[in-house]
């Protein structure tokens, strides 16, 4: 179906009065996140007949491009249909064991196609809250930046561009890093800033939140109710849909697993288990064990999150949320449990809409590495969309220099040619290599930023979805939908064919 025919099936839902109430309140912290991270905040009325569209995600480093694509479908959407209010929320309380959080990687030609951008977190600190991580000191701040331009300004000497091409898009991110990094007052707020800010620059308008705000003003309390009274329906429905399904990554649940955290006084992320009107757990930082009681859950709910299941059921059911847009992986399987759950007690449930795309780009590093390509093995740059050309151009070089080395083997030639030829043949190898890796990589965003800049990611972005069919695939909604950027080395119709030549080379 159409966008427009989709965006039907969103119509005509009227939000309850406790649903309103909610949708108030994060209107609410709303505001609050944009004082704070000094974004403009879109003018929204709200009321019974507002149509909720929800996104988020955790706060990440520099995300992958999906990242934003979620947050810039979530504006197209809204922009297309009345009375609708976009929401997307951080979850900024997450667990710290995923470096993704603090670190990501860019394409570069080394053995892995990429160099790692971002910071680290000290080990100890890893079993921590998200929330409870300081942002990094100026000085780190500082070297990462440095990093980032110097690795840019390098590539652009190897590319053989002049970094005056690139230089303004870099200027541009950096300002908004500065900016955000003096306004946080911790690491996920440096992160969320961050994101939201070069959302803005990309001309999305819609309602950022935390969602250790959430826990703060107490909202949700009745759904967070609900799920506890039915933990054992909630549990055994978890385990079902697992045994059923077997999806990668999510293990079942123990039959007295509570769905929320607990954060410790020292920062640790608690896991519970429930028995009778108590949830108990370890800290799995300094051990020490906390109880709560539910009786007083109300108390307690500034220090406590949601998983991701129960996260999907709670803000649906409490906003009556008409759409959620999901990324394409996990998102999409917790998405399906929190789903069946959702009917079986008997909750609201959003329609779930997914965008699968590629980008296909020439960054600084995908340009070297054509170069380096087209030089080796004595190919132009038109040769390399016609994955045979380029096969036989790889092979062709390779079995000349197989040729020559056992020619020079036979004549009992001087052992340093010998070796010369050997050394090139092996470097044929390497780079083959190389070249497959730096393409193959999904990396930061932060790539593309510097490459193609934000006013051009908007229009591509746009032109990509904007007539775009939406499939129904079970249970949820997709588009599929890649992206080409411009070049100017090469049309851009013909960059996801090297892609696909590179990705067809035999290693
Ligand atoms: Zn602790």
């Amino acid at each position: 179906m159409s966008i427009d025919e989709f965006l039907n099936l969103l119509r005509n839902r009227k939000l309850s009065g406790s649903q309103l109430t909610n949708l108030q309140k994060i209107a609410e912290i709303s505001k609050r996140f944009h004082r704070e991270a000094k974004i403009p905040l879109p003018e929204t009325r709200i009321n019974n007949n507002s149509i909720v569209l929800e996104s988020g995600h955790q706060p990440n480093y520099l995300p992958h491009p999906g990242t934003w694509k979620k947050a810039f479908l979530l504006n197209l959407l809204q922009q297309r249909l009345e009375d609708s209010i976009a929401l997307f929320g951080f979850a900024d309380y997450n667990l710290c064991t995923a470096s993704i959080l603090y670190s990501n990687k860019i394409p570069a030609l080394t053995r892995d196609g990429c160099v790692k951008i971002g910071f680290s977190i000290p080990k100890k600190d890893r079993w921590k809250t998200f929330d409870s991580i300081p942002k990094p000191s100026e000085k780190d701040f500082e070297n990462e930046i440095n990093h980032l331009r110097s690795t840019y300004r390098n590539s652009s000497n190897l590319a053989k561009l002049p970094f005056s091409e690139i230089e303004p898009n870099l200027r541009e991110i950096e300002e908004i890093m500065w900016q955000s990094y003096e306004l946080a007052g911790n690491f996920p707020d440096m992160n969320a800033f961050i994101f939201s800010n070069i959302c803005s620059k990309l001309g999305l308008n819609i309602h950022f939140f935390r969602y250790t705000d959430i826990q703060k003003e107490r909202i949700f309390m009745d759904e967070w109710k609900t799920i506890i009274k039915n933990l054992n329906s909630y549990n055994k429905t978890y385990n079902q849909i697992l045994e059923e399904r077997k999806f990668p990554g999510i293990a079942p649940l123990k039959e007295d697993s509570f769905p929320f955290w607990y954060r410790c006084n020292c920062g640790g992320n608690i896991s519970l288990s429930i028995k009778e009107s108590k949830a108990t757990g370890r800290c799995p930082v300094c051990k020490k064990t906390s109880e709560i009681s539910i009786e007083n859950l109300e108390s307690h709910f500034p220090r406590m999150s949601m998983t991701a299941v129960a996260r999907n059921l709670i803000l649906s059911n409490g906003l009556g949320t008409s759409l959620y847009i999901s990324g394409s992986g996990g998102g999409l399987r917790y998405g399906e449990i929190a789903n069946r759950i959702s009917d079986s007690l008997n909750l609201h449930k959003p329609i779930t809409l997914t965008w699968l795309s590629r980008d296909y780009y020439l960054g600084l590093a995908h340009i070297i590495a054509l170069n380096n390509l087209t030089k080796t093995f004595n190919l132009t740059l038109n040769d390399l969309p016609d994955s045979e050309k380029l096969i036989s151009g790889v092979k062709n070089r390779r079995d000349s220099l197989l040729k020559k080395i056992e020619e020079l083997e036979n004549q009992n030639a001087d052992g340093k040619e010998i070796q010369r030829f050997r050394g090139q043949y092996k470097n044929t190898e390497t780079q083959t290599k190389i070249t497959k890796r730096v393409f193959e990589r999904i990396p930061s965003a932060i790539d593309l930023f510097f490459s193609v800049g934000i006013k051009e990611i908007h229009e591509s972005w746009k032109n990509a979805i904007v007539d775009s069919e939406i499939q129904r695939e079970n249970h949820f909604y997709k588009i599929r939908r890649d992206i080409n950027y411009p070049s100017e080395l090469i049309e851009r119709e013909k960059i996801p064919l090297i892609y696909d030549s590179i990705a067809s080379l035999p290693e």
